[in-house]
């Protein structure tokens, strides 16, 4: 554990809650936006800087619809600057819907009955991986409901399962996890299964808020063993950790300023702040009825995601499949840098598209949300979104090669070491796709991407340029896995 006591601000305290309500609001409710420290904010951000509480209030606060735009003018320009044009790419594979827990929000919470309950047997689970990796997909993140049946024991197992299954020239070389908050031994069991981002959602910061939508008879429902998951992870050693809200559920600014509270404190107390950053919005479900008061329309998604950009740049940020394509592509441009793809949350139906039909066209059934926790907006197949990436000059990646190098934290060092991108991203970027390329796209998808190599090799370090092109032979001539 790299825990900070000196620069942490409740040293005696690690595990305590560290968000203050009034703190907060104070922020809110007494930060001025004018033009001036919006530009200065801006620029600050541009110039590699995380924002404070503070700046991150004055952007929040910007109402003015021409300031709104230059706030997210900012966001593009940051993308562009520092990211440049690759979108990495992952599906996600739901394991159990069992759940203790009674989330208001939630299909899967246990007073809905309609909910058909469970849990992929072995078998099931490889044969889904297997079809996923027929499909070209790299990396995946699996969810779990919260059961007893889901024991860090039973987590790491399925992690370790979904490592070792191969089917052709297909394997999932990083596997994430979305799962109920762990003690610090459970978390080290998932760890040594070789998890790579444990991610898990606060939902709402707000206690009170928190409380209304957890009863407190459940698991779920103690606020501050949700909130400082990430400290027991970090203490087990895992330092690669995913935040997330669930937009909807309470007044977003404060949400916002929230996480950013909570990244302060991650920085502070273990020097590394999140990995990546989800924005959940919420979905129907089946059975859902919750007051629409905190909805958040797309225009203001829109800002949220632009300020968090800004506010915290070194970070990856996630939009899934939950938005609509349309909406997906728009984000993308104000620094979204992961998104889902081919994604069906049916538990268990997964299936070999391509022996079926033809290759990559098939789509996910009509959703039946008895068999799922919510809605999906997206429901392209991989092939479909990647097509669409391409049109649009996108990298589609599905590099892993940081993780099993064991550089971790690779959007700091993306966002930190001067040439990163240039010599590892971008590169290792234009291999995957290039296998994806060789072994599951249609063919005019393939013309497409050969074209978006050739485009972008001029973003790839002078130097690499010849070991780059061997490579991409060396794959068109039945190599794989090879990364810089
Ligand atoms: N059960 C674990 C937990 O609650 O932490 C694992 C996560 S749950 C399966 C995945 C996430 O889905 C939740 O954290 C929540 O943010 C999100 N979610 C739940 N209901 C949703 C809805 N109706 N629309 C959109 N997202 C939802
Ligand atoms: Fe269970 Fe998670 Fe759904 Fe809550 S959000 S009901 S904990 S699966």
């Amino acid at each position: 554990m790299k825990f900070n006591p000196e620069k942490c601000r409740i040293p005696d305290e690690i595990g305590k809650p560290f968000i203050d309500p009034e703190e907060i609001w104070d922020y809110i409710n007494n930060t001025p936006s004018t033009p001036e420290r919006v530009r200065e904010i801006i620029q600050k951000s541009l110039d590699k800087n995380r924002l404070t509480l503070e700046e991150t209030a004055v952007l929040i606060n910007t109402t003015d619809p021409a300031l709104v735009e230059e706030i997210k003018e900012g966001a593009r320009e940051l993308k562009r600057r520092i990211y440049g044009n690759r979108i990495v790419l992952f599906a996600p594979l739901y394991v159990g819907n069992y759940c203790v827990n009674n989330c208001k929000y939630c299909g899967f919470r246990s007073s809905n009955k309609e909910q058909i309950r469970t849990t992929l047997s072995d078998e099931e689970l490889v044969r889904n991986v297997e079809a996923l990796e027929e499909d070209g997909q790299k990396r995946l993140i699996l969810v779990y409901g919260e059961s007893p049946k889901y024991s860090p024991e039973f987590i790491a197992h399925t992690v370790k399962l979904t490592y070792a299954t191969k089917k052709n020239h297909g394997s999932i070389r990083r596997v994430n996890i979305n799962a109920a908050p762990l003690d610090v031994e459970g978390f080290r069991t998932v760890k040594e299964a070789g998890i790579g981002t444990y991610q898990i959602f606060q939902e709402t910061y707000h206690p009170e808020a928190y409380t209304w939508y957890h009863p407190a008879n459940t698991l779920k429902g103690d606020y501050n063993w949700r909130l400082t998951s990430m400290d027991r992870a970090q203490q087990a050693g895992i330092d690669d950790n995913g935040l997330g809200i669930l937009f909807g559920l309470y007044d977003w600014r404060f949400e916002v300023m929230s996480m950013i509270r909570h990244t302060n404190h991650l920085e502070a107390c273990f020097n590394v702040g999140p990995h990546t950053i989800s924005f959940p919005r919420i979905k129907d479900a089946s059975g859902l009825n919750i007051d629409k008061k905190y909805m958040v329309d797309d225009p203001t998604f829109e800002k949220i995601i632009a300020i968090f950009r800004l506010a915290v740049p070194y970070t990856g940020m996630i939009l899934t499949a939950r938005e609509t394509a349309e909406f997906r592509a728009k984000a993308i441009q104000y620094g979204i840098s992961q998104i889902d793809a081919g994604t069906n949350l049916q538990i268990g139906d997964y299936k070999y598209h391509h022996e079926e039909t033809e290759k990559n066209s098939d789509k996910q059934e009509d959703q039946n949300l008895n068999r799922e926790q919510f809605k999906i907006g997206d429901d392209r197949s991989l092939g479909d979104t990647i097509e669409e990436l391409l049109d649009n000059n996108y990298i589609p990646s599905f590099c892993t090669a940081c993780y099993r190098l064991g550089r971790t934290g690779e959007h700091f060092m993306e966002f930190s070491v001067p040439g990163f991108i240039k010599r590892y991203c971008t590169p290792n970027a234009i291999l995957t796709l290039s296998e994806y390329l060789v072994d599951y796209a249609k063919p005019e998808v393939a013309a497409k991407g050969w074209k978006v190599i050739e485009n972008n090799i001029k973003n790839v370090d002078e130097k690499f340029h010849d070991e780059l092109l061997a490579r991409i032979e060396r794959i068109k001539q039945g190599e794989r896995d090879l990364y810089f």
